[in-house]
């Protein structure tokens, strides 16, 4: 019987618990403690990560941050991007990928994402610019690389700046080489639920030395390394990440490797059990993606497989038989944040032209993006840390709801 219906979960034994630490963490944190260099301007915890975490990617250069957020508006801030601008970014994903481009004061311009990998669509990116487009934000959906090549290439053809928001792809690689550095900038996040953690926190990298200076510049309310503490020759604020954060999460990325090692192999295996199983479509995995960070683990949903039974009951009978589900985003074009109007409170007052445009890019149609909102389940990176029979016993629940479906039909 099925576990939402009183019957046994299909999980017994708990997946391991997230976030992961162990006494690396309680040590770094005691010596921090001691140290009383609590603040990393003087300190070196914040700086080592970040060293540490550049040469992990393959990156000459990271500046820590307050959170993914801010690594997203201080990476535009610093490319100078604002009014009358347009930046292009997938209509899949979270809200702060465009809330970064509103907070410059430039256009969010959205496009449709490619189905099978649910990232940002090249010929939708192409379509897209105008004269006033400055920048590509691709997303690396829940781990899974955007189309660097085409990207790249379309970037440097057109002269626009391409940052990747690695939110979800800590050690994800495009052809062997981890991303990040495929553009000018590439954004990460350490909020709670990512792949590495100190409850909050964010980086930039890049491999451009001039711009490491204005980023860490502004991040650094506008002052310049080896200059005097009340000289600011930049427009700044404080997005300082703390020594606290920074001495976790040097401990947090010695685990990345092999966590991420994990995530990969176990995705792999779902798959594989997932292949047998009718209506489940994992995300598509492109053979030039040589590691998924796996954010998450998504796969589409038919109803049709399932006695038509909605989503919404499939992921509540899937929780009850003990498996983690976390919410896919609705598509930005959706949001109050758009619908409604409230964005143009971040753009220049008067600026008509830019709210037709807006206009024009909500009133298209988002069929991808649609689908991916609605139609798929995300099970969490950490349900992928376990062992096999853990991976095994998601495809048994899956398999069990699909035998019972007809039983939880209104
Ligand atoms: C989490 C996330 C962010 C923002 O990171 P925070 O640290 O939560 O501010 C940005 N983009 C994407 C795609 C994210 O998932």
């Amino acid at each position: 019987m099925l576990a939402i219906k009183g019957g046994a979960k299909t999980k017994t034994k708990a997946f391991p618990p997230w976030p992961y630490f162990d006494q690396g963490e309680e040590k770094a944190l005691q010596e921090v403690l001691h140290s009383r260099q609590w603040w990393r301007t003087p300190g070196s915890r914040t700086l080592e990560f970040e060293r540490a975490f550049a040469a992990y990617h393959q990156a000459k250069f990271g500046i820590a941050v307050t959170n993914g957020t801010h690594a997203l508006e201080v990476a535009l801030s610093a490319l100078e991007v604002g009014f009358g601008d347009e930046v292009i970014l997938p209509d899949f994903t979270f809200v702060a990928t465009a809330s970064a481009v509103l907070s410059t004061g430039a256009l969010p311009v959205l496009v449709d994402v490619q189905d099978g990998t649910y990232c940002i669509d090249p010929d939708q990116v192409e379509a897209a610019i105008t004269d006033r487009t400055r920048a590509i934000i691709a997303v690396h959906m829940a781990g899974h690389p955007a189309d660097l090549d085409r990207l790249a290439e379309m970037a440097s053809r057109h002269h626009l700046l391409l940052i990747e928001d690695s939110a979800h792809a800590h050690g994800t690689e495009w052809k062997k080489r981890k991303i990040g550095t495929f553009g000018i900038a590439g954004t990460f996040s350490f909020q709670a639920s990512k792949l590495m953690t100190a409850g909050e926190g964010g980086i930039i990298l890049t491999n451009d030395e001039a711009y490491e200076e204005k980023v860490r510049s502004v991040h650094d309310c506008g002052r310049l390394p080896g200059k005097w503490f009340y000289d600011h020759y930049n427009y700044g604020s404080n997005y300082r990440l703390s020594e606290w954060q920074g001495a976790v999460l040097t401990v947090q990325l010695r685990r990345l490797e092999a966590q991420g090692a994990k995530r990969f192999a176990h995705s792999r295996l779902l798959d594989e059990l997932l292949g047998a199983v009718q209506g489940i479509t994992p995300q598509r995995l492109d053979e030039r993606c040589t590691h998924n960070g796996h954010y998450a683990y998504i796969f589409h949903y038919d109803q049709e497989a399932f006695a038509g039974l909605s989503r919404e009951r499939f992921i509540e009978a899937l929780k009850a038989e003990g498996i983690p589900e976390q919410a896919s985003y609705p598509p930005l074009h959706a949001l109050d944040l758009f619908e409604s109007g409230a964005y143009k409170g971040r753009l220049l007052p008067g600026d008509n032209s830019s709210e037709r445009r807006m206009q024009e890019v909500l009133d298209r149609s988002f069929p991808v993006t649609e689908k991916a909102a609605y139609e798929t389940v995300w099970i969490p990176h950490f349900a992928f840390l376990g062992d096999e029979q853990d991976v095994q016993e998601i495809a048994t629940a899956i398999q069990k709801i699909q035998r019972h479906a007809s039983e939880l039909l209104p």
